[in-house]
């Protein structure tokens, strides 16, 4: 019914409680209704203390953002790490409304998953279920090995490849070169041979995760999200090189793009009241 974005507050954690107090009476207004709350963030708050934690908007990280949302609201708030949200809105009404088992994958700035499991999020008894973008790149190679240095203090990670930031670090790392994600995908268009290259070990390390993924999980589909989820490229040879990795003779898994695009994580947080 209504979409408003507001910029992060720089200024500190108390205002950014603010700018979402101040966000829900604007929705408020706008519908004339008051409504329940979800909120998708980075991150996962931990389901025993309540603390955030692994969240990139440092600034929540380590503080009680739940308690402080219900206090400045007046009423319960959900919250959800925003992939696993991905997964929910998918389930519910998107590219996965017809799967019990919804694997959002989100290939954008960062890298990062969530599980859905019949429409509600699977965050697990630590709250960190399919948090993918950390660990390490399966079956990696002797020239790939120890890895890129990750910002959360482990080499290796899956979130320095297997996104928009890895795909440029690799371009660099190959050539010497510094160019942005969509210009490598215009040259890999266009034929450019590193370009291909990075693009293709970029497929490749993506698959290797979902082989992965596949073989622990087993999910009845995978949604992919995020900047690199609208290139074409990446279904076309994605399930043949999952299969050469998988424990299996052969990969089936549906692979498809998040029919809400960058609104899925926002609509999820909604759906975490769906009952
Ligand atoms: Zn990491």
């Amino acid at each position: 019914m209504a979409r408003h974005r507001v910029p992060t507050p720089k200024t500190g954690y108390e205002d950014c409680i603010l700018a979402v107090r101040d966000l829900v009476a604007e929705a408020e207004r706008t519908a004339d209704a008051t409504g329940t709350v979800g909120v998708g963030i980075p991150g996962s708050p931990n389901p025993r203390t309540g603390l955030v934690r692994n969240s990139n908007a440092v600034l929540i990280n380590g503080k009680p953002l739940g308690r402080d949302l219900e206090a400045a609201l007046g009423r319960p708030v959900r919250i959800a790490n925003d992939a696993n949200c991905l997964a929910v809105s998918e389930a519910v009404d998107g590219a996965g409304r017809d799967a019990r088992v919804v694997f959002g994958i989100i290939i954008g700035t960062g890298h990062g998953g969530g599980i859905a499991i019949e429409r509600k999020v699977h965050a697990g008894f630590q709250g960190i279920a399919a948090e993918i973008g950390h660990y390490p790149l399966p079956w990696m190679r002797p020239e790939e090995f120890p890895g890129h240095r990750c910002w959360c203090g482990k080499h290796g990670c899956l979130d320095m490849y297997a996104c928009g930031t890895g795909l440029e670090l690799d371009y660099l790392t190959a050539t010497g070169t510094e160019k942005r994600g969509a210009d490598i995908i215009a040259d890999m268009r266009a034929g450019e041979v590193a370009a291909v290259a990075a693009f293709d070990r970029f497929v490749d390390r993506l698959a290797r995760s979902l082989a992965l993924l596949t073989n622990i999980v087993d999910p009845d589909v995978f949604v992919l999200g995020g900047g690199l989820s609208n290139v074409d490229e990446v279904y076309d040879s994605l399930p043949g090189r999952i299969t050469g990795y998988l424990f299996g003779d052969s990969f089936a898994t549906p692979i498809r793009k998040a029919m809400h695009g960058d609104s899925s994580g926002v609509r999820g947080a909604a759906w975490l009241w769906q009952d």
